[in-house]
C-alpha cells in the first residue's frame, strides 16, 4: 500500500444505476412526502433517534434545520413538527449513525473512493477523527489536534504573502464560527474569502444593493401572507425550499395569487399538500399557481419586459396602475425606464420569451390591480451572464408598483443553504466593509487587512496559476460545487495545503494538495459542551432573523471539535498565542464572540440578550428608507435583453437539483416529482427537439459545450421527454458542472453561467 501515488477520479463514475420511469407528480408533499421523510430519517438515525430529534427541529430552544435557509414562524411553532421532507432528509444526513473513522480509510485508498458515485460517499457517514493524507500516500491517517493545528500554522507562516492562502466558507457555518474565522483571515493579512454565495445568490446582493441600497432581501414571512401577488421566478421550492410552500398556502388562503415563472413546471408549484392539515388529504390540497409562465431559459427579462410594457399601456391609458407618488418621491430614473420599454417591439419581446401572449394577458390582469407584490427567486435567475439585470428587472417592476417597502410587498431572494446570509453579513466578504473594518482596529487593536480579496472563481484560477498555495474550507464539498470540475480540481490539486473542516466524507476530501487534512467537526444537531456547559450558536435566515441553535444529540465521536474550536487553535497556531485577538477566550465562550460582533457590526446591538428569542437586523429596504442610494431614491436600472447566438445544433442546458438532493449532498437516486427513479444521468428534452434529433426515449446521449475553442464533455445521459420549452435542456447538478465553463460568469457578479450553458448533444 501506499507505494506510488495514483489518480483520483474528480468527477463521479459515468455509472447508470437503472433507470425507472413513472409519471411526474402533480402535487408536493402531502402524505408520500411524510413517508419518505420517515423512511429516510429512520433509515439513517434509528425510529427513536430520528422522532426525538425531529421535534426539535426548527423549533424554539432547539437547533436549526442544516438544510436551506427558510426562516421559521415568528409567534407559535408547529407541534407537530416545522419540517419539511428535504429538512427530515438533512438531518438523517448529519444525525446519521455510520461513521467513517480510522479503520475507515486504513481499508480505502482515496483511489478507491473516488471511484464511488458521490451519493455512495455521502452515505459513508459521519467522520469521526482529524485525518491527514501526507505527501505521496493514497491512504488518510490520523493526526493529534494538535499537530495538525500547528502543522497548518507552520505552513501559512511559510508563504511569501497572505493572498498566497485561499480561506472557503459554505453556508453551514454559524456565525460565530465565521466572525471568528473572518477575523482570523484578516489579521493573517488577507481578504481571500471566497464563499458559497459566490456561486448562488451574488447576483442578488449586487442587483439589491445597487438598487434599493441593501443586498438582502426585503420582506418577512409574514409578508408572504398578506401579499396580494407572489412572483415565483427561477425557482423550485417544493424541493429546495418546501416549507415555503406552507407560506403560499396562506397567502392563497387569504385570497392572494401566485403567478410562476419557470422553464419546468415543477410540482410544488402545482399542487400542494400540507402534511399538517387533515383537510388537505382529504380535498386534494391546495392550488397554488393561478397563472404560470413557461418562459424559455434566460428569457426572462424579455418576459418582464412585456408584462410591464403592457401595464404602462394601461396605466398611460387609465392611470392607476403604477404608484405615481412612490416613483415621484422615492425613485430615480423612471423616464429611463419608460423610454427603454417603448424602445421594444413587444411582439419580439414576447416571441423571445416563449410564452403564449394570451397567459402573459392573464398575468397582467392579476397584477394590473395589485398593491402588495412580492418577488421570490433563486438560481434560475442569478446563474446567467445576465443574473444581475435579471434581478434589476424584478425590482423595476415592484419599483413601479410602489411594492418596496410596504407590508406584503417587497424582495425575496430565497437562500439555499442554512447560514449562507448570516456568513456575509459578519464579515465573511472579500470586499472588505470599511465601517467593520474600523471597528476592529478600535476594538481589537489590529489593522485587518484592506485589500479586496479574491471571490470564487477568483481563488479557483489563483490556485490553478500556482498564485496561491493553500486551500482551506470551512464546510462545503468545493470542487463539485464548482464550475468547471475538472479545472477546479487542478486547482486543487496544484496546492501544497488542502484543509477541509468537515462533519462528513465527500468527494473534495479526495482531491488534494500535496498534503491533506480533514478536520472533523460538530454538526448543528449535535450539543455542543465546554467544561460541561452546553453552548449554543446562532444564525440568519433568508429574511434577515438571527436566532439562537443549540444542537440536541449525543456528537458523533468524542474527537469532534466546534468550528469556532477549530478557528481559533489555526489563528493561534499561526498568530501565535501573544496576539492581541484573544482567541482561546473566545472559542471558550461564544458570548463574547457575539459580545465583539456587537461591537463591531451594526443591528447586533444586545446580541447576547436577544439571541434566544431572535431579532431582525435593520433593513433599510424593509423601512423604505432609499438615503445611502444616490439623490436618495431607489433606483430604476435599464436591462439589455440576453443575446444567445446559438448555432442550429446547440440547445441551452440548466443545471437542477433532483428531489432527493440538497446542493452537492445526494440523498437518494430519486425525482419523484418529475418522474424519475434511481438515475441520475437525465437529460430532460422537449419531445420535439428528439424528433429533430431523431432520439427516442432513453437514448443515450453525450453532452458537449464549447466555449473559446475548449471542448468539455460530460457522457452517458438518458433523454427523458419532458414539458421543457423547446432548444432547452435541463440535466442535474453537479454531473453537468464539468461543462460550466471557469471564466464565463455574471457580469457585476462573477456568478457561473450554470443555467445557461451552450451545449451540443452528440450520441453516446
Ligand atoms: S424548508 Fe428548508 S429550513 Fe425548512 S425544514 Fe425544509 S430544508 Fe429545512
Amino acid at each position: 500500500m501506499d507505494k506510488e501515488e495514483k489518480k483520483v477520479q474528480v468527477v463521479a463514475p459515468e455509472k447508470l444505476t437503472g433507470i425507472k420511469l413513472t409519471q411526474p407528480t402533480t402535487y408536493a408533499a402531502g402524505i408520500t412526502g411524510v413517508k419518505v421523510a420517515m423512511d429516510h430519517a429512520i433509515k439513517e438515525m434509528g425510529a427513536v433517534r430520528a422522532f426525538q430529534t425531529l421535534m426539535k427541529m426548527n423549533q424554539k430552544n432547539g437547533f436549526d434545520c442544516p438544510g436551506c435557509a427558510w426562516p421559521d414562524p415568528d409567534d407559535k411553532r408547529s407541534v407537530l413538527g416545522e419540517y419539511c421532507e428535504n429538512g427530515a432528509k438533512a438531518l438523517a444526513e448529519e444525525a446519521t449513525l455510520k461513521k467513517v473513522g480510522i479503520d475507515f480509510f486504513a481499508q480505502h485508498s482515496i483511489q478507491e473512493i473516488s471511484t464511488w458515485s458521490d451519493y455512495e460517499i455521502g452515505k459513508s457517514g459521519r467522520l469521526t477523527h482529524p485525518m491527514i493524507l501526507k505527501e505521496g500516500k493514497n491512504h488518510y491517517e490520523k493526526i493529534e489536534w494538535q499537530d495538525a493545528f500547528e502543522l497548518i500554522g507552520k505552513e501559512l507562516n511559510k508563504l511569501d504573502s497572505p493572498n498566497e492562502a485561499i480561506f472557503y466558507t459554505s453556508g453551514r457555518s454559524s456565525n460565530e464560527a465565521a466572525f471568528l474565522y473572518a477575523l482570523f483571515i484578516r489579521a493573517f493579512g488577507t481578504n481571500n474569502m471566497p464563499d458559497c454565495s459566490n456561486m448562488c445568490h451574488e447576483s442578488s446582493g449586487v442587483a439589491l444593493s445597487q438598487t434599493l441600497g441593501i443586498g438582502k432581501g426585503s420582506v418577512t414571512l409574514d409578508d408572504l401572507h398578506k401579499a396580494d401577488v407572489v412572483m415565483v421566478i427561477g425557482q423550485n421550492p417544493g424541493t429546495n425550499h418546501p416549507r415555503m410552500l406552507s407560506a403560499l398556502q396562506n397567502c392563497k388562503n387569504n385570497g392572494g395569487k401566485i403567478i410562476t415563472i419557470n422553464p419546468l413546471a415543477e410540482a410544488g408549484l402545482k399542487k400542494f399538500k400540507n402534511p399538517q392539515k387533515v383537510v388537505d388529504y382529504f380535498t386534494g390540497g391546495t392550488t397554488l399557481t393561478d397563472v404560470f409562465l413557461q418562459v424559455k431559459i434566460n428569457q426572462d427579462v424579455a418576459l418582464l419586459k412585456s408584462i410591464m410594457m403592457k401595464l404602462n399601456q394601461m396605466d398611460e391609458s387609465d392611470g392607476d396602475i403604477w404608484d405615481h407618488d412612490f416613483i415621484k418621491n422615492k425613485t430615480a430614473n423612471y423616464q429611463e425606464l419608460i423610454q427603454d420599454l417603448k424602445s421594444h417591439d413587444l411582439q419580439e419581446l414576447i416571441r423571445q420569451s416563449g410564452v403564449d401572449e394570451n397567459e402573459i394577458n392573464d398575468a397582467v390582469n392579476i397584477l394590473a390591480p395589485a398593491k402588495k407584490i412580492i418577488i421570490c427567486w433563486a438560481m434560475g435567475l442569478t446563474q446567467h451572464k445576465n443574473g444581475v439585470e435579471n434581478i434589476k428587472e424584478c425590482v423595476n417592476l415592484l419599483l413601479l408598483k410602489g411594492s418596496v417597502g410596504i407590508d406584503g410587498g417587497g424582495t425575496c431572494p430565497v437562500r439555499g443553504h442554512s447560514n449562507v446570509q448570516g456568513d456575509r453579513t459578519v464579515g465573511i466578504v472579500h470586499h472588505p466593509n470599511k465601517e467593520s473594518s474600523k471597528n476592529i482596529e478600535r476594538v481589537f487593536g489590529f489593522k485587518p487587512a484592506m485589500e479586496n480579496g479574491l471571490d470564487t472563481v477568483g481563488s479557483i484560477q489563483a490556485m490553478y496559476e500556482g498564485k496561491a498555495k493553500i486551500f482551506v474550507a470551512l464546510g462545503g464539498n468545493f470542487v463539485p460545487a464548482a464550475s468547471d470540475t475538472y479545472y477546479t480540481a487542478q486547482a486543487l490539486q496544484n496546492c501544497d495545503l488542502t484543509v477541509s473542516i468537515s462533519t462528513k466524507l465527500n468527494r473534495t476530501h479526495l482531491i488534494r494538495g500535496k498534503v491533506s487534512l480533514i478536520l472533523p467537526t460538530l454538526g448543528r444537531s449535535e450539543k455542543d459542551h465546554f467544561e460541561g456547559k452546553e453552548r449554543f450558536v446562532t444564525v440568519e435566515n433568508s429574511m434577515g432573523k438571527v436566532h439562537a441553535s443549540q444542537g440536541k444529540l449525543k456528537p458523533a465521536s468524542k474527537h469532534l471539535m466546534s468550528e469556532p474550536d477549530i478557528v481559533a487553535n489555526i489563528a493561534e497556531a499561526t498568530l501565535g498565542k501573544k496576539h492581541v485577538v484573544p482567541w482561546m477566550a473566545m472559542a471558550k465562550d461564544y458570548g463574547l464572540i457575539r459580545e465583539k460582533i456587537g461591537e463591531i457590526i451594526s443591528g447586533f446591538k444586545g446580541y447576547n440578550k436577544n439571541a434566544k428569542d431572535g431579532f431582525y437586523l435593520p433593513n433599510n429596504a424593509r423601512e423604505g428608507d432609499f438615503s445611502k442610494l444616490p439623490g436618495g431614491k431607489a433606483q430604476f436600472t435599464v436591462c439589455k435583453l440576453p443575446n444567445h447566438q446559438l448555432k442550429e445544433n446547440e440547445f441551452i442546458l440548466m443545471t437542477i437539483r433532483s428531489h432527493d438532493q440538497f446542493n452537492t449532498t445526494i440523498y437518494g437516486l430519486h425525482d419523484r416529482y418529475r418522474g424519475i427513479q434511481n438515475e441520475r444521468r437525465v437529460i430532460f428534452m422537449n419531445p420535439k427537439d428528439m424528433d429533430k434529433l431523431s432520439l427516442k426515449k432513453l437514448d443515450l446521449v453525450d453532452l458537449i459545450s464549447e466555449y473559446d475553442g475548449i471542448e468539455r464533455k460530460a457522457n452517458k445521459f438518458h433523454i427523458i421527454p419532458y414539458e421543457i420549452p423547446e432548444g432547452n435542456l435541463a440535466s442535474y447538478f453537479p454531473e453537468t458542472n464539468v461543462l460550466v465553463p471557469i471564466n464565463h460568469f455574471a457580469d457585476g457578479s462573477r456568478t457561473p453561467i450554470s443555467k445557461s450553458v451552450v451545449v451540443r448533444v452528440a450520441g453516446h
